[in-house]
C-alpha cells in the first residue's frame, strides 16, 4: 500500500525556527531583530491524549492524512465527504470525529461504514480503522431502526414467527431481500445414516434466505459419502448483533449456537464464509468463550470444504465439455479476512466453468448486516455499480461464497430487471455433480 497523495512523508509537519534572529549586525547574535521576539506554540490536545491512552485508537495517530483511506471506501465514493461527518472525512474521520467532536456526532455517520476492511488494507500505516469504526459503533448511540431489527434477531423464537409471517410480502419492496417461501430448517436431514458425520451450519441468512446453498452443501457432502446432520437449534453465530456494534447481544447468539453445536461430531461446515469468520475470528473479542475451542478447530467454510473434495475425488462432478462463463464477486470478508481468492475460482474451474472477473472500482456489493437497512440508498448505489460492473463481463451467471453479498445482488438485479442468474458457488458445484457420485460410496 502506498500514501494516497505519493507524498513520502506527512504535510502535518511544521517546521518552527524560533524567533526572529541575526547575528548581521556586529557579529553577535539577536533575538528578535527583524521580526517576532518570542514564539508561543499552542498545543491543542482534542482528545489526542485519550487516544494515547486508549488501546483500541492509538494506532489512528500514526495516520499521515495521506487520504488512501477515503479513495478506497466504497461507501464515500457513493456519498462524498459531507456525510461523513466533521472537518476529517472518510474511514479516518468516522475514527478521529469523536475524539475531537464528542460521539454524539458520529452516531450516524459511524454507521456509513459496511466492514469491509479496504480502508486498512490500503493504508500505508496499517491503521486497523474497521476495527476502530466499530469499536465506536459499540460505544455509541444506536438508532430505532437498528435497535428494532436486533430486538428481533436476538430473540429466535420471535425472529422465527416474524420471517415466517413476512415471508409471502418480502419479495413486494422494490431493492429488498427475498425470504424462501419454505426455510432450509423445514426441509434439512438428521444425522444418523452411514458415513462420517458431517454437521451443516446454514447461518440465519442461508436458512431464511438462501436455503439453495444449504442444500447445496448437503447434496455435495452426501455424495461425498458423508451422514450429513442439521442441528435445528441453530440460529445465528452473532455476526448481525456485533457488526451493529451490539457485542452483548452478538456474544449471546454466539453462546447459544455453541451450545446447539457442541456435541456435534465431525466437521461443522457453513456455507457463509463471513460467519465462518465470525465464529473463528471475531467472537474471541465478543466475550469468553469457555469450551468452543474444540468446535472451533472443526468448523470449516464450504469453499476450502468443498475444494479438498472435489480436488481429491475428481469423479464427484462430470468431465467438462462446453464450460459456462460465470463472473465471480469476492465478498469482502473472504477476500480480506479469509484470504480466500484463487480457491472459489479453482472450484468452479474443476467443477467445470469458466471464471470471469469482474471488472469493478469498489469491491463491496454494499450488503454490510445493517448498513443496508440503515443507507438503503447508499446500499443500493453500491449494488447498482456492481450489476454495471458485471453486465461489462457479458455473463449471465453470477457466484459468490457468501449469502449477505448475494441476496443484496439479486435484490438490486430485481429491482434492474436483470436477467441474471445469482448463485452460490456450491449450487454451480451441485449442478455439476455426477449423477452415480455416491450410490457407491
Ligand atoms: S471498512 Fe470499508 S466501508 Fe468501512 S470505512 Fe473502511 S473502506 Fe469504508
Ligand atoms: S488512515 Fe491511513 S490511509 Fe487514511 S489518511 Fe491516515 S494514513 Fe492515509
Amino acid at each position: 500500500p502506498r500514501s494516497g497523495t505519493g507524498q513520502r512523508m506527512t504535510s502535518y509537519v511544521n517546521w518552527i525556527t524560533g524567533p526572529s534572529r541575526s547575528a548581521d549586525i556586529e557579529q553577535s547574535l539577536t533575538i528578535g531583530v527583524h521580526g517576532p521576539s518570542e514564539v508561543h506554540c499552542v498545543i491543542l490536545d482534542n482528545g489526542r491524549t485519550r487516544m494515547l491512552d486508549d488501546p483500541n485508537f492509538r494506532d489512528a495517530l500514526t495516520c499521515i492524512r495521506c487520504g488512501a483511506c477515503s479513495n478506497a471506501c466504497p461507501p464515500f465514493m457513493a456519498v462524498g465527504g459531507h456525510q461523513f461527518g466533521h472537518i476529517y472525512n472518510g474511514p479516518i474521520g468516522l475514527v478521529l470525529t469523536p475524539f475531537h467532536h464528542g460521539l454524539h456526532e458520529a452516531d450516524l455517520p459511524n454507521t456509513l461504514c459496511t466492514q469491509c476492511n479496504a480502508c486498512q488494507e490500503i493504508c500505508p500505516v496499517d491503521i486497523p480503522l474497521p476495527r476502530q469504526i466499530l469499536e465506536h459503533r459499540r460505544r455509541g448511540r444506536k438508532s430505532l431502526r437498528k435497535r428494532s431489527l436486533l430486538g428481533v434477531w436476538e430473540r429466535p423464537g420471535l425472529a422465527n414467527a416474524v420471517l415466517r409471517a413476512g415471508a409471502p410480502f418480502s419479495g413486494l419492496v422494490p431493492g429488498a431481500p427475498k425470504l424462501a417461501p419454505r426455510p432450509y430448517r423445514d426441509r434439512a436431514p438428521l444425522a444418523g445414516g452411514k458415513g462420517e458425520p458431517l454437521t451443516i451450519f446454514a447461518s440465519c441468512m442461508v436458512d431464511r434466505m438462501l436455503p439453495e446453498a444449504a442444500l447445496a452443501l448437503e447434496q455435495l457432502a452426501r455424495a461425498a459419502g458423508f451422514d450429513v446432520g442439521f442441528p435445528k437449534g441453530q440460529w445465528c453465530c452473532g455476526l448481525i448483533a456485533a457488526n451493529a456494534g451490539d457485542f452483548e447481544g452478538g456474544y449471546k447468539l454466539n453462546t447459544s449456537l455453541v451450545e446447539c453445536l457442541r456435541d456435534s461430531k465431525g466437521p461443522v461446515v457453513t456455507p457463509s464464509a463471513s460467519c465462518f469468520g465470525a465464529f473463528t475470528i471475531d467472537a474471541l473479542e465478543w466475550g469468553p468463550q469457555d469450551g468452543a475451542s474444540d468446535l472451533r478447530s472443526r468448523f470449516r467454510d464450504s469453499t476450502r470444504f468443498a475444494l479438498e473434495l472435489v480436488a481429491d475425488q475428481p469423479d464427484l462432478v462430470r468431465p467438462a465439455t462446453d464450460r459456462q462463463r460465470v463472473a465471480y464477486h469476492d465478498s469482502c470478508q473472504s477476500l480480506r479476512q479469509l484470504g480466500l481468492k484463487s480457491e472459489p475460482r479453482r472450484l468452479l474451474e474443476l467443477a467445470g466453468y469458466e471464471v470471469i472477473e469482474i471488472p469493478d472500482i469498489a469491491n463491496c456489493c454494499g450488503f454490510g448486516g445493517t448498513f443496508s437497512v440503515e443507507w438503503p440508498a447508499v446500499a443500493g448505489r453500491l449494488a447498482d455499480w456492481k450489476l454495471d460492473a458485471i453486465a461489462k463481463t457479458g455473463c449471465s451467471v453470477v457466484a459468490s461464497d457468501n449469502p449477505g453479498c448475494l441476496v443484496h445482488i439479486a435484490a438490486a438485479a430485481r429491482r434492474r430487471r436483470r436477467p441474471l442468474r445469482i448463485a452460490h458457488v456450491l449450487e454451480l458445484v451441485a449442478d455439476r455433480l455426477e449423477p452415480t457420485a455416491g450410490a457407491a460410496r
